[in-house]
C-alpha cells in the first residue's frame, strides 16, 4: 500500500511525503527531506515508497479514532496503549485495555532496560551457537557426500568387474565356437580343392575310351602308361571322395546353454538382486536378568543363573522391515567351559519372561568352540564356519526384504544362513549368553 500522506510542512501541504522521521515525527517531501539530512542524517528515518503506512511507529495510538500519545504499557498484551486505550468507559472504540495490568511507559524503562541487556547476551549468545551448529552441519553435509560419492565409487568399480567378467565370458564362448567348429566340421577348402573334381573324372573317362579306341594304333608302352596313370588317377579320386564323405557324416550338432527363455532370467534374476544397500542399526541391549549391563548399554556380561540358557538380551531397536540391516557384536569373553552351544547371536522376536528354550524361536547361530551351528526354529542347521575366540566380532546382515540372513566373521561373509525370515514379524537383534561371565559388546558403525 503506498502512503497519500502529504508534507509537514505547511508550504507544502499538498505535495506527497516521501519519508516520515520517527525522532523529528515529521513527513517530509524530497525538498524538505534534503534540508533534513543536512544535519540529521542520523535519524531513523521510513521510506515511504517502501514502507506500509501503518508499519510506521510515529509514537502516536493506531486504533482508529484514538490518535493519541503512546505514553502507557500492557503487561498483558506487551504492548504500548494510550489514554483512550485504558479509557474506563469501554466502548467500541475506546478502552481495549481497561482491565488489563497497565503502567506508565516510565514505570516499565528499568525492567525494558535490562530485558535488552539480556536479550543482547542471549543473542550474542545464541548467534555463536548457531555459527557453531551451522559449521558442524556444513561439516556434517560435506563427511556425508564424501561417504556418499565414495560408496557410489565402489559401486560403480564392482559393477565394472562384473561387466569385465561378462565380456571376457563372452569372447571366450565364441572363441570355444570357432575352435569347435574348425575342428569338427570341414573346412571350405574342401569345397574349393574339389569343386572340379568331377569335370577331372569326365576328363579321364574321355581319355579312356579313346585309349580304348586307339589300343592298337599306338606303341603297346605308351599305351600302358596312359593305363598307369589312369590307375593313379582313379586312386586319387577314391581318396578324395572319402574326404568328402567324411564331411557329410559330421553333421551332429553344436547348441549353447542356457537356451530357453526362463533358464536365462534365472540369472538375470541373481544379477537383479546382486548387490544391497545396508544401513548400519545402531542399538542397546535393554535391561534383562541374570545379566549386566554398561552404563551406555552396549556391554553386557552374564553375572548370574550359573551354566544355562536363561540370559537372553534383546536389543531395543526393532530391525526395519523392507531394509537391509546390519550390527556387530564382539565377543569379549568366551568364558567356554564345553564345545557345544554357549553364545548365540541371531535375530528373533522380544522374549519378556527370558524363557529357556527361546532359543527355538530365533533365527541366529552358536558359536561353539570349535563349530558354528545355526539354528531355526526347532531344526539346527549345522554349518561348518570356523572356531572362534574371544575378541572375534561376529556381524549380523538382515536383508528383510528378501527373508534373508547372514553372518560374517572378523569381515568374512559366510553366504545366506537362513532365507525365509517373515517379512512382517517384528523381530530383534538377540544375544543368549550360557555360561557365566561371557561378556559381549555391540560394536556401533
Ligand atoms: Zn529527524
Ligand atoms: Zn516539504
Ligand atoms: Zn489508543
Ligand atoms: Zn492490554
Amino acid at each position: 500500500m503506498k502512503c497519500n500522506k502529504k508534507c509537514s510542512s505547511k508550504k507544502h501541504a499538498d505535495i506527497n511525503a516521501i519519508s516520515y522521521c520517527q525522532e523529528c515525527d515529521v513527513f517530509m517531501c524530497n525538498k524538505c527531506i534534503n534540508h533534513h539530512d543536512e544535519v540529521l542524517d542520523f535519524h531513523h528515518k521510513y521510506n515511504l515508497n517502501e514502507q506500509d503506512i501503518t508499519d510506521i511507529f510515529t509514537g502516536i495510538c493506531k486504533e482508529p479514532e484514538h490518535k493519541k500519545e503512546l505514553n502507557y504499557y500492557c503487561k498483558n498484551h506487551n504492548q504500548l496503549c494510550c489514554v483512550a486505550c485504558l479509557s474506563k468507559i469501554k466502548d467500541e472504540e475506546n478502552g481495549q485495555h481497561t482491565e488489563c495490568n497497565v503502567c506508565s511507559i516510565k514505570d516499565i524503562e528499568n525492567e525494558k532496560k535490562s530485558k535488552l541487556k539480556e536479550n543482547i547476551k542471549y543473542m550474542e549468545d545464541c548467534s555463536v551457537k548457531i555459527k557453531n551448529s551451522i559449521d558442524e552441519l556444513k561439516k556434517l553435509f560435506e563427511e556425508i557426500n564424501h561417504n556418499k560419492e565414495e560408496l557410489k565409487l565402489k559401486v560403480s568399480k564392482v559393477f565394472t568387474q562384473i561387466r569385465k567378467a561378462i565380456d571376457e565370458r563372452e569372447d571366450k564362448i565364441l572363441l570355444e565356437i570357432d575352435e569347435k567348429f574348425s575342428k569338427n566340421y570341414f573346412k571350405e577348402e574342401i569345397i574349393h580343392q574339389n569343386e572340379n573334381l568331377p569335370n577331372k573324372i569326365i576328363e579321364s573317362i574321355e581319355r579312356a575310351k579313346s585309349i580304348e579306341k586307339e589300343w592298337y594304333k599306338k606303341k603297346l608302352n605308351i599305351l600302358i602308361n596312359d593305363c598307369i596313370n589312369i590307375e593313379k588317377n582313379i586312386e586319387n579320386v577314391k581318396e578324395k571322395n572319402k574326404n568328402i564323405d567324411r564331411c557329410n557324416l559330421n553333421k551332429k550338432k553344436i547348441k549353447f546353454w542356457p537356451e530357453k527363455e526362463n533358464e536365462i532370467n534365472d540369472f538375470l534374476e541373481t544379477i537383479a538382486k546382486f548387490g544391497k544397500i545396508i544401513d548400519g542399526l545402531d542399538f542397546q541391549f535393554k535391561e534383562g536378568e541374570n545379566y549386566v549391563l554398561s552404563n551406555n548399554g552396549l556391554i553386557c556380561t552374564k553375572n548370574n543363573g550359573g551354566d544355562n540358557w536363561n540370559c537372553t538380551i534383546v536389543g531395543n531397536k526393532e530391525i526395519p522391515k523392507n531394509k537391509v540391516s546390519k550390527w556387530k557384536i564382539k565377543i569379549n569373553n568366551f568364558a567356554i567351559k564345553s564345545n557345544t552351544w554357549n553364545v548365540l547371536i541371531g535375530i528373533g522376536p522380544d522374549n519378556p519372561n527370558n524363557k529357556e528354550n527361546f532359543y527355538n524361536k530365533c533365527w541366529s547361530f552358536i558359536c561353539g568352540n570349535s563349530q558354528l551351528s545355526l539354528k531355526s526354529g526347532n531344526h539346527t542347521k549345522y554349518k561348518q564356519y570356523r572356531s572362534l575366540s574371544k575378541g572375534d566380532i561376529i556381524e549380523v546382515i538382515v536383508d528383510r526384504k528378501l527373508g534373508s540372513l547372514y553372518f560374517a566373521i572378523n569381515g568374512e561373509n559366510y553366504g545366506i544362513a537362513f532365507s525365509e525370515i517373515p517379512k512382517d514379524d517384528i523381530l530383534y537383534p538377540i544375544v543368549m549368553l550360557n555360561d557365566q561371565n561371557q561378556m559381549v559388546e555391540i560394536i556401533q558403525s
